[in-house]
């Protein structure tokens, strides 16, 4: 299965990625991720990166596009993968394209996770993400069991520095000009499916469950 998950930032992309990499067996990619683990530790692409992300820009297209098509050659990637915030721009999706033409594979789906603006906004400013292991947290809705810490990994949980409520205004500016246009480019070739990102995630994967299997056996023949 070679799907793409979109939406805007704060749409539930990332909890919607993992049930379907669990559902289906397959690599959960994140650019978003992998930016910020190379900013952990200082590599070149994350020094770049860090200029673009802390001010909600996107990092440019060749360092995105690079770091996706080694991260393609990958094992674990041959067989199928998820992309989560991948592709961004027409760019991207054009060279993913070219990526997967040269492989002689096609795309199978393209999720769109749906929610309304204010909800986006409480969703974001709320967020807190373990500082360790990246798991999500929410100051309302999705507590840990000790105030600050990850219940999974004891390490402390912060608030992304771009997710203050200045910086996801400009990330949802930014959506909205770059990323929004590509769901009209997929639409063209039949690929998306509308999912829900409000409510209960996994009952959402259930309504689009049987459409996303049935696209994937399609391509097959
Ligand atoms: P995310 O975790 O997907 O919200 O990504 C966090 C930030 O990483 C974005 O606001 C961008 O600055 C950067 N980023 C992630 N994916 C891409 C991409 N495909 N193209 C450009 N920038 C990206």
């Amino acid at each position: 299965m070679r799907m793409l998950i979109m939406g805007a930032p704060g749409a539930g992309k990332g909890t919607m990625a993992s049930i379907i990499k669990e559902f289906y067996h397959i690599p959960h990619i994140s650019t978003g991720d992998m930016f910020r683990e190379a900013m952990k530790i200082s590599s070149p692409v994350g020094l770049t990166a860090k200029q673009y992300i802390e001010k909600g820009e996107l990092v440019p297209d060749e360092v995105t596009i690079r770091l996706v098509e080694e991260r393609l050659r990958e094992e674990d990637a041959q067989h199928g993968f998820l992309f989560d915030g991948f592709p961004r721009t027409l760019s991207q999706a054009q060279a993913l394209d070219t990526i997967l033409s040269l492989q002689n594979v096609k795309l199978d789906v393209v999720v769109d996770m749906r929610i309304d603006r204010d909800l986006l906004i409480k969703r974001l400013s709320g967020r807190r993400v373990c500082s360790q292991c990246n798991a999500n947290y929410h100051i309302e809705n999705l507590k840990p069991k000790v105030e600050g810490i990850c219940d999974r990994c004891g390490s402390p949980l912060i608030q992304r520095k771009d997710d203050t409520e200045e910086t996801i205004h400009h990330r949802l500016a930014v959506y909205e000009e770059n990323t929004l246009p590509l769901i009209a480019y997929y639409e063209a070739k039949g690929l998306v499916v509308a999912a829900k990102g409000y409510g209960n995630t996994y009952q959402s994967f259930c309504e689009i469950e049987p459409i996303l299997g049935a696209m994937h056996d399609y391509n097959q023949k």
